[in-house]
């Protein structure tokens, strides 16, 4: 049986390993990459190299940034004092999106999930305790998803930050979301009450 030659075998196989992808689709998308020019081809390299190469996560938020401190760490305009704690950067992007918002971030990078081997460690948590031991932030708004594990990890932060920071004020974004949504998916008005509603908990 006559089979593909190596390197088309190996960009099927590279492709067939992207989420939602499955053999058939990487053979498809390989032979349409062979029938494009090299210039445009080359195109999709690039990209791919260019993301691995300039995003990092910024160093005080964890956003993802190409310049460090990321523009919303950077940007004095914005309110320094009030931190909103989401699980990931597309989180992050969901809130600015409506425009509301002019505190900064902290993205945990994740949510407490044992079931999924997901603990406290794996998390920026460290990071933002470090953050809050600095004494410029004066409130936390808890963003993590309105899930049972979402609930979880913003009641584990909350109660670590009540232990070492009585002063700082803790309050709940996701009171105005839908138990169980996430706020990736969430529509910006349902966001838009979330911030300006969010509730002290
Ligand atoms: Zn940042």
């Amino acid at each position: 049986m006559a089979s593909y030659t190596q390197s088309i075998q190996n960009l099927m196989n590279e492709l067939s390993l992207l989420p939602g992808i499955g053999l058939r689709s990487a053979e498809r998308i390989a032979f349409h990459l062979l029938k494009q020019s090299p210039a445009d081809a080359m195109k999709l390299a690039e990209a791919i190299r260019d993301v691995k190469t300039r995003i990092r996560h910024c160093s005080i938020c964890f956003n993802l940034t190409e310049q460090d401190p990321c523009a919303i760490c950077s940007n004095g305009a914005r309110d320094q004092g009030l931190v909103c704690v989401v699980e990931q950067p597309k989180d992050l992007l969901a809130l600015e999106a409506t425009g509301l918002y002019n505190g900064v971030y902290h993205v945990l990078l994740g949510r407490i999930a044992p079931l999924e081997e997901s603990h406290p460690h794996d998390l920026t948590i460290d990071a933002l305790i470090k953050r809050l031991e600095s004494g410029s932030v004066r409130e936390v708004i808890m963003g993590t998803n309105p899930t049972v594990d979402g609930d979880g990890t913003a009641l584990y932060i909350q109660n670590l930050i009540a232990e070492r920071f009585p002063t700082i004020q803790i309050t709940r974004l996701a009171r105005g979301l839908p138990a169980g949504s996430s706020i990736e998916y969430a529509n910006k008005n349902i966001l838009a009450d979330a911030i300006s509603g969010s509730q002290k908990m």
